[in-house]
């Protein structure tokens, strides 16, 4: 018998998650690639809506190659996974897919509707305002992100929009889980973006 993992140890674990779904490849690897003992459901598979896969990169280009690697897994009041979304922005031409909205999209296609009451988000960079507005719209409860994001978070960095007191739905926030990982997975692809 192993004790229960701690809270800090459960979330390290789902960001360990959403750091590999951070260094997937755009597209439906992303969904497909379960976790372990938790497949996606078929209306989690069915959330990329017909008709919005993007067109295929120029020659030469891989996949979904200028995406930013973040990652994003939303988890069940009882810690199931119930869907995962990488930032997908420039892979499907689309300014809102942000790794957040995509898991958030599949979550809610897979409990078939849009509250996630008592779901944890996990995410490996600081939410933007949009992605911090959605979180608050699906009523997820606990939010937690790896690095900070001084340029665009909503989550305490340029604006605190989760935690905002004006709010009457606030979420529990636990910011700076893993972010060293996550600033890595970030400091590499500038890296090579870079050097490309
Ligand atoms: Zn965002």
């Amino acid at each position: 018998m192993t004790a229960p993992p701690t809270r800090r140890g459960r979330h390290e674990q789902w960001m360990r998650r959403a750091l590999a779904v951070a260094a997937t490849p755009p597209g439906p690897a992303v969904r497909d690639a379960a976790a372990p003992g938790t497949p996606p459901g078929p209306r989690a598979r069915d959330a990329v809506v017909p008709g919005t896969r993007t067109p295929q990169p120029p020659p030469g280009r891989p996949p979904g190659g200028a995406d930013v690697p973040v990652g994003a897994v939303v988890y069940g009041p009882d810690g199931a996974e119930l869907a995962a979304g990488r930032n997908e922005r420039e892979h499907r031409g689309d300014p809102t897919a942000h790794a957040e909205i995509v898991a958030l999209r599949a979550a809610a296609a897979r409990v078939g509707g849009w509250r996630l009451d008592g779901c944890t988000l996990v995410v490996t960079l600081e939410p933007c305002t949009m992605c911090a507005g959605a979180i608050l719209q699906a009523r997820v409860a606990v939010v937690v992100f790896g690095a900070w994001e001084p340029k665009t978070g909503a989550a305490g960095s340029l604006y605190d929009v989760l935690r905002d007191p004006r709010h009457t739905h606030r979420p529990e926030v636990y910011p700076e889980v893993l972010a060293g990982d996550s600033a890595a997975l970030l400091r590499d692809f500038f890296g090579r973006a870079a050097a490309g």
